[in-house]
């Protein structure tokens, strides 16, 4: 495997912007990774530093604020921050991208303008809340309710699961604004909970890995959020503005999913080389040679069909069930070749301490959200 060829879609900018995103990570996330796991929450000032460094919204206009730049721009972002094995400021950062691309999409022109250059900036944290201790895979069962009452949406219910819960600073809500409507019933809105009177921010959810990300329930009993902050200018087209968008988050995680892999056999291949068994490297033995080879072919694998996703979603080519698929196939493989990496490791990476060990268990969720690996297949599938 050849790691220093430069994909076809990668342009001398989007290299400089990685060498960027390197340092940040050398200086902004590997100092502070350690204290960011205990208190469940990365420092707001490392937002500001990213807003600084053009490291946000790098595919958004420059009108808005953002870098004006492509897709490739997020991915030189995130293959660089996979060589931290540190996941809370990545995903956090993948919600972020999200958000901007609802309001960049589907916002009022003075929705942008008022959202997005803060956004770029590190100094608004996005965060979107669709999934409910009811219902996460079948958003239509969602119960939480926005009702009109003079200028302002009354919304009452709660939200589970939600990242960036503490440091957000803008949150797009899923939310109907017509119960009887079915799925014709779900509105966006967009709104600062945290400057909201009747909002209330859950504690930071135990989780087994991610645990820098401030994952929390959210409570809203009689929250007033006024009426221009309804996303786009037309209520009811909530479930049609979540399809448009979910396949960016899903061509997301399945391109980080792929940078990480190949980080996870970078660190176990290095830590096969150093590691002595029975008098010899245990890179010597032939079932590590086997594994070895066969996580770094899948890894190969993912790298090139990422690839063309990323070329795709660049050209503007790429279609929702392209995306599913390399969610799901992705962040499966990765999953199955971390677990294989884990087992090189032997005792030492069942360790939190060892590196490999934290990106196992954060490895872990990449098959449940932003759409369940299950729900992936079923989209798929529907286009047979
Ligand atoms: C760390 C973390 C961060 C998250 N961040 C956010 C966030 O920022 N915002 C947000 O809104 N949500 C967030 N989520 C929620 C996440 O998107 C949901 O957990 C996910 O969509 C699944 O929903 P659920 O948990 O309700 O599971 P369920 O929908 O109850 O699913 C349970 C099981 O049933 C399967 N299943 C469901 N329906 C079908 C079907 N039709 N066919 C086959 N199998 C099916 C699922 O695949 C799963 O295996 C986060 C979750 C985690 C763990």
């Amino acid at each position: 495997m050849d790691t220093t060829t430069r994909p076809a879609w990668m342009s001398e900018g989007h290299e400089l912007l990685a060498d960027t995103a390197r340092r940040f990570v050398r200086e902004a996330i590997e100092p502070n990774d350690a204290r960011w796991r205990a208190q469940h929450r990365v420092d707001k000032s490392a937002w500001q530093r990213a807003g600084e460094l053009g490291l946000l919204l790098t595919d958004v206009p420059g009108a808005y604020g953002g870098m004006d730049g492509d897709f490739g721009h997020e991915v030189a972002i995130y293959r660089a921050l996979a060589e931290s094995p540190e996941m809370g400021f990545a995903a956090g950062r993948m919600v972020h991208a999200i958000v901007a691309h609802y309001v960049l999409a589907c916002g009022t022109e003075a929705q942008k303008a008022h959202w997005l250059p803060k956004m770029a900036a590190g100094d608004c944290i996005g965060a979107i809340a669709m999934t409910e201790p009811g219902a996460g895979s079948d958003l239509k069962g969602i119960r939480t309710t926005a009702v009109l009452d003079g200028d302002h949406y009354v919304v009452n219910g709660s939200k589970t699961y939600i990242s960036n819960a503490l440091n957000m600073g803008l949150l797009v809500l899923v939310a109907k604004t017509d119960p009887a409507a079915g799925s014709k019933g779900v509105s966006l809105l967009l709104m600062d909970p945290h400057a909201t009177p009747g909002f209330r921010c859950g504690q930071v959810l135990d989780k087994i890995g991610m645990h820098a990300q401030d994952t929390c329930e959210l409570f809203f009993d009689d929250c007033r959020v006024p009426a221009a902050n309804l996303l786009g200018d037309a209520e009811g087209r909530g479930m049609y503005q979540l399809m448009d968008q979910l396949p960016y988050e899903r061509a997301l995680i399945g391109v980080y999913s792929a940078a990480l892999m190949e980080r996870a056999v970078a660190l176990t291949v290095d830590w096969c080389k150093q590691r002595q068994v029975f008098g010899k490297p245990l890179i010597e033995l032939q079932n590590t040679r086997f594994q070895l080879a066969e996580a770094s072919t899948r890894t190969e694998v993912a790298r090139v069909f990422v690839d063309d996703v990323i070329r795709r979603l660049i050209d503007g080519s790429l279609d929702g069930t392209t995306a599913s698929m390399a969610k799901w196939w992705v962040t499966q493989t990765y999953g199955e070749v971390v677990d294989s990496c884990l087992q090189l490791f032997g005792g030492a990476g069942y360790m939190n301490e060892v590196p490999i060990a934290r990106m196992y268990a954060d490895a872990r969720v990449m098959r449940i959200f932003g759409g369940t690996n299950e729900i992936m297949k079923e989209l798929i599938a529907r286009a047979l």
